[in-house]
């Protein structure tokens, strides 16, 4: 199999403005027939490809076929127009509509996700465990310890982690040993800021 290239597509016939076939003399009989290109990838046609679009004149009667200078100028110019006007098929476009599909999915999936980590976070519970980003770049934990209206005890992990898979390794009650206040508005904010990468349970 051939991963990516360009095929071929048919387009559409047009009738040609020619009275009779000049090999049979058949009144009527020359169709334009119109194609272009597109590009795949895996199989999938992803965008027409510009500037590909070629066509021929073919008597339907003895299959005689027309090309370029053969066609008288009249006949030539109707067969420019039509050829300018064949558009391509809606499929052509199948990987570009895909991926279109797939960003707005993504986008909808993200935003809920951080409509649901804001629900969480706005409503602190004791046992809560925040994965975040320091500010030196590396990655430990949050446990919130209690809470007391708009504020909340919590617990910074005393490790930390270069990569982020393992932060979550560190969640261990004999890790967390200080105790301080926080606003649920800053836990908030560290996470719009993009500090707060996941929480346990989520
Ligand atoms: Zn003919």
């Amino acid at each position: 199999m051939i991963f990516f290239g360009t095929k071929s597509v048919y387009l559409k016939a047009e009738k040609a403005e020619i009275k009779s076939c000049p090999k049979c003399n058949a009144k009527e009989s020359l169709v334009n027939h119109f194609f272009s290109k597109y590009f795949y990838i895996l199989g999938i046609p992803i965008i027409p490809a510009p500037l590909h679009k070629w066509g021929k004149t073919v008597c339907t009667s003895c299959e005689h076929i027309l090309k370029g200078k053969a066609l008288p100028l009249k006949a030539r110019k109707v067969f420019q127009s039509q050829k300018d006007k064949a558009r391509p098929k809606w499929w052509e476009y199948s990987g570009l509509l895909l991926l279109g599909g797939f960003l707005i999915w993504n986008m909808v999936n993200h935003s809920l996700a951080a409509k649901k980590m804001i629900a969480y976070l706005s409503d602190p519970k004791k046992g809560d465990v925040y994965f975040y980003e320091k500010e030196n770049g590396r990655y430990s934990t949050i446990k919130v310890r209690g809470r007391k209206t708009d504020s909340i005890f919590v617990s910074f992990n005393q490790y930390e982690t270069i990569e982020f898979w393992a932060v979550y390794g560190l969640d261990e009650n004999a890790n967390y040993l200080s105790k301080h206040g926080m606003r649920i508005e800053e836990i908030i904010e560290m996470y719009e800021a993009g500090f707060i990468l996941d929480m346990k349970g989520m």
